[in-house]
């Protein structure tokens, strides 16, 4: 499969189509950003490399980096997390509310944003210094030693979160939050503040295309089942309430963020990052969707 050419056809014609939507601005300053940047990268677990557009333009990477947190806690503290966190699709938005009192505290999983609040809970109990070893965690998988968090962002979103600040209080009335509010909220509005170019994500989510090991260096970071699962939840809940549709269209296990980027993973080939800015109604990448589905229909390879 010439994954090149269909990189370049899908690239063009989607440059010269305009997209609706608009970057998300509930966080004022993801809305500083020029709406029509857009880069695709796309890495095999072989090592092949191509890349357009923006693709090395760092960027708000957002609830992508749920995946990662998800993996050290996963990592680190094993089974016992599913205690706290369900693996279930919610159908419902991101950041919404009307779950969690009828679920007494539990999310149901941990990409909306109440489980990765609790995921950031559990890392903060289990970390001698959080903030450095996650940041070092994030840097040994993208072989990168130049990812940092975005301090304007992470403040930016901390003045503006009400509707975190709601949830992680209605977890800790049912007891499903050990630390200070104050500083969970800070740990997870930290980790969401990271930026990275669309290579440095594909680089970043190849453990998740070679059952857990990085394939370029060989270094095994999860087990096989560990990483299988993961990919399970990108599946069904990577996206939300247009999780369904995600799978419909590009059938791929991914995850998003609302600084527009993308990436998705076809276990056992490759992974591929998309950025472009404009969301849809979901909170999700407009063009990014769009991109990856006409990836996945001319090279006809999904999970399916
Ligand atoms: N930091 C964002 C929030 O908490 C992440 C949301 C997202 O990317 N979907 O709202």
């Amino acid at each position: 499969m010439d994954f090149k050419t269909i990189l370049k056809e899908v690239y063009t014609d989607l440059l010269q189509t305009k997209s609706n939507g608009q970057p998300a601005s509930y966080i004022p300053e993801l809305a500083n950003i020029d709406p029509d940047k857009f880069g695709m990268h796309y890495c095999s677990v072989n090592g092949e490399h191509y890349g357009l557009g923006d693709h090395q333009e760092k960027f708000s990477v957002q609830s992508i980096i749920k995946v990662i947190s998800l993996c050290l806690a996963f990592k680190t503290e094993g089974v016992k997390i599913w205690k706290r966190v369900g693996v279930e699709p919610s159908g419902t938005p991101f950041n919404s509310l009307v779950q969690l009192e009828h679920e007494q505290g539990i999310p149901r999983n941990p990409f909306i944003n109440a489980g990765a609040i609790v995921i950031c809970d559990i890392l903060l109990s289990q970390l001698d210094k959080p903030k450095e070893e996650f940041l070092n965690f994030v840097n040994q998988l993208a072989l990168n030693s130049t990812i940092q968090y975005n301090p304007k962002i992470a403040a930016s979103e901390k003045d503006h979160g009400y509707r975190n600040a709601a949830l992680i209080n209605m977890m800790k009335s049912f007891g499903n939050i050990e630390n200070p509010i104050e500083d969970v909220l800070d740990f997870y509005y930290d980790i969401c503040s990271i930026e990275m170019t669309c290579e440095e994500l594909a680089q970043t989510f190849q453990l998740f295309a070679n059952n857990g090991c990085i394939p370029s260096s060989k270094e095994r970071v999860i087990t096989t089942s560990q990483s299988k699962r993961i990919n399970a939840i990108m599946q069904l809940c990577g996206f939300y309430d247009e999780a369904g549709e995600f799978s419909f269209k590009v059938g791929l296990p991914g995850k998003s963020g609302v600084g527009g980027g993308i990436v998705a993973i076809h276990p056992g080939e490759y992974t591929v990052a998309v950025w472009s800015p404009r969301l849809n109604k979901k909170g999700n990448s407009y063009k990014g969707i769009q991109a990856l589905e006409m990836l996945t229909t001319k090279s006809e390879l999904s999970i399916f």
